[in-house]
């Protein structure tokens, strides 16, 4: 049975708040619950109770909460995986957060501030086309050349898409160079395995699985092509993804082994391009859109990163050549997901793993980046829902000349 929205609602509103922190009209847990999403075992709340500042109090609350919701789980059939509570203050910050997972408990400290995401019903799939049980829409992020900014895209995309409310999925199938643990601030998490099904990361409302997190992080990534199937194939089959709207896929640079691979493996919706505007990155992503078409996967578009640069005095400057990337897209007959500025704070924002912030115009620089962020949500989102009318659930054939 799917624990929804509303169950995790129900279920708080039978938990009273304390005296102190009741009200005319507001006296259950439910009666403050800001924000949730819940995608299998995997919850995750905002609570915003005014005049509770102590740390200790909030934490006897969200454990209040984890024993409710686990319960509520278990009657369900699905265990409690992953919970995490924040507590925000009126303007959204968060000033606490309180993680569990099963059988283990970690406080953090409130790690940036976030706009409350968008409470929309996350839609159920209807189908499982992507090859994958229970994975409607896999995506590939994939860019010609390194240094582009595939995998920032690949995450934003993601977070973005999971701040519509749908469940999302991101895998870190640049299995030569990953870089999830840094932009998702993963390094001082413990990947946990149950019944051989690797157990994604919950955060920023996505889970996330990471090559990264499976090897030594210093030691070079060398596989040999069987090798780098084998990787990506299980990165892919042995992770317990659960319900997934989208599954955003961030490839390896460049035309190697393990698009192959995931050709074969997965029945794609489609694959995003990313792209700079200079000439000698446009070549390249010539010849990764190319890739995608000869393997059988459509392209859903190309994003131009680091489109163009906002100084101090608010002018944009066309650093790289704006435009660029979207009449490459024009020249193929593709179509032009949108521009990412370059942005310092999107930067910054990678290196700390704090993703959400990105959509924050107070931690992201300015409303730029949030805007040119959800445009190239929403016009993937319409992309999808346009290949998958034409799609049917064939496994492409592929034609490698
Ligand atoms: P790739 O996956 O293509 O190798 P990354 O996503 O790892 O590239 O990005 C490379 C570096 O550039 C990272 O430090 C990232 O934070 C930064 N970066 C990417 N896009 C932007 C942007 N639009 N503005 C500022 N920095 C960016």
């Amino acid at each position: 049975m799917t624990v929804t929205k509303q169950d995790i609602a129900d279920t708080l509103a039978r938990i009273p708040l304390p005296d102190a922190l009741a009200t005319e009209g507001k006296n259950t847990l439910a009666d403050r619950l800001e924000w949730v999403a819940t995608c299998d075992a995997y919850t995750s709340l905002k609570f915003h109770l005014p005049g509770l500042e102590d740390k200790n109090s909030m934490q006897a609350i969200a454990a209040a909460a984890r024993d409710a919701i686990a319960a509520k789980l278990q009657d369900a059939g699905t265990p409690l995986q992953s919970l995490t509570v924040e507590f925000v203050d009126k303007p959204g910050a968060v000033i606490h957060t309180a993680r569990f997972s099963a059988g283990k408990q970690q406080q953090t400290p409130a790690p940036n501030t976030q706009r409350p995401a968008p409470g929309a019903q996350r839609p159920t799939p209807q189908s499982e086309s992507s090859g994958l049980p229970g994975v409607k829409f896999a995506i590939a992020v994939g860019a010609g050349k390194g240094g582009v900014g595939k995998s920032t895209i690949a995450v934003n995309l993601a977070v973005g898409l999971a701040r519509k409310g749908h469940a999302v999925g991101l895998m870190d199938g640049d299995i030569y160079g990953p870089s999830l643990p840094t932009m998702l601030a993963l390094h001082s998490e413990e990947q946990q395995v149950h019944q051989g099904k690797l157990q994604p990361f919950f955060v920023h409302g996505i889970k996330a699985v990471t090559i990264g997190k499976l090897v030594d992080p210093e030691k070079p990534l060398i596989w040999r092509g069987p090798m780098a199937h084998g990787a990506f194939k299980q990165l892919a089959e042995q992770t317990e993804w659960g319900e997934l709207d989208y599954l955003i896929i961030d490839l390896p640079p460049g035309t190697g082994d393990v698009p192959l691979t995931m050709a074969q493996t997965l029945r794609l919706t489609g694959a995003v391009v990313v792209c700079t505007p200079q000439r000698v990155a446009q070549d390249d992503a010539v010849r990764a859109a190319r890739m995608f078409q000869q393997l059988g996967i459509d392209v859903l578009g190309v994003v131009e990163n680091m489109s163009y640069f906002i100084g101090d005095d608010k002018k944009e400057y066309d650093i790289f050549g704006r435009g660029g990337a979207e009449q490459m897209a024009q020249r193929l007959g593709l179509p032009y997901l949108g521009a990412v500025p370059i942005n310092m704070a999107l930067r910054a924002n990678s290196d700390t793993g704090d993703a959400s912030a990105n959509f924050d115009p107070d931690t992201a620089g300015g409303d730029a980046l949030p805007r040119s962020l959800e445009r190239l949500v929403a016009n993937l989102e319409s992309q999808v829902a346009l290949a998958s009318l034409g799609q049917g659930t064939k496994r492409p054939t592929l034609k490698i000349s």
